[in-house]
């Protein structure tokens, strides 16, 4: 008599139980789904001797329409317990790896790096200023030198009496009258200066000031984060020994299965408490706890909402 592949079930009991809805099964060998390349041997669904008949056509319709909560790997109770441990070691891991990158020191040193960014560039600003002042009020100071040293030049000729016409001595008192005017002018332009100078380094000294106390403050900063970031390498380092430790008693197939599912949902595996999965904590049909209670201990079931594995524990409610 031939076999099912999938379910190992004689054909003909195959037929008779699910009224023909094997109809996967050809010449050239029995299959449930025909074009498909055989996987791995699915759950054995049938049942004990004197169990439940209507509870294995259940178990056994399951298993065909593919949407089980009965897995095909398997693992011993206490393994499957791991996975539990194995979950609270990621979550940990988990929350490490938020807290490292949620430091609120890392969030201030940013803000400290961006004004000290501003403040650079106000220096470099300021510097510009004053050099510019600077050259300005050189220039004036030259011009004022130049003024008074003509003026010089012409009293000295008025107090040596050279100059005898009165015409020529009245223009030469006119033009240092006239100069002494051009002088006031242009130490006024000094002054403006300097007082713009002035003004131009009280900016650049607050500037740098406050750069000062930026860097202690960044210094600080950086000081807290890297503590921060000690303690926390030092806590993920304990928590992925003790994960290497846990995973070394899940069999290889199951911690494929939890960390595939890892990836997909963030976490791999949750307890059945009181009829509920406390991965999706939503609480499980009647129909599926009936399934989950006739499952064999080593079976690894799977949330029907989530697709968790889900772990049953003394108060799994079954
Ligand atoms: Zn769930």
């Amino acid at each position: 008599m031939p076999a099912c592949l999938p379910c190992a079930w004689p054909v003909d009991r195959v037929n008779q139980t699910t009224r023909g809805s094997c109809s996967g099964l050809s010449s050239n060998g029995p299959s449930h789904r025909p074009g498909k390349p055989p996987g791995p041997a699915r759950a054995d669904p049938r049942p004990a001797p004197g169990s439940d008949r209507r509870l294995w056509v259940t178990l056994l319709a399951t298993a065909l329409s593919g949407g089980a909560n009965v897995g095909r790997v398997k693992a011993s109770p206490e393994a499957q317990l791991r996975l539990l441990e194995l979950a609270d070691l990621d979550a940990e891991l988990a929350r490490l790896d938020h807290r490292r990158r949620s430091l609120p020191e890392i969030a201030q040193l940013e803000q400290v790096d961006a004004r000290a960014g501003e403040l650079r560039d106000g220096i470099v600003m300021a510097d510009t200023e004053l050099g510019d002042l600077a050259r300005e009020q050189s220039r004036a100071e030259r011009d004022v030198e130049q003024v008074r040293a003509r003026i010089d030049r012409d009293r000295a000729r008025l107090d040596s009496g050279q100059v005898g016409a009165a015409r020529e001595l009245e223009n030469l008192q006119s033009e240092v009258q006239s100069l002494l005017r051009r002088q006031s002018d242009l130490e006024e332009v000094v002054l403006d200066a300097m007082e713009r100078r002035e003004a131009a380094q009280g900016r650049r000294d607050a500037l740098a000031a406050e750069q000062d106390t930026l860097g202690q403050q960044s210094a600080e900063l950086t000081t807290k984060r890297d503590a921060a970031l000690e303690e926390i390498a030092e806590q993920a380092a304990k928590a992925g020994t003790a994960r290497a430790a846990v995973a070394n008693d899940i069999p290889p197939d199951v911690l494929k299965l939890y960390d595939r599912l890892r990836e997909q949902q963030g976490v791999g595996a949750a307890a059945l408490r009181a009829g509920r999965c406390e991965g999706c904590h939503l609480a499980l049909n009647t129909v599926d706890l009936r399934q989950i209670r006739a499952a064999a201990p080593d079976e690894i079931i799977r949330c029907e909402e989530c697709r968790r594995i889900l772990v049953r524990t003394p108060d799994s409610g079954l």
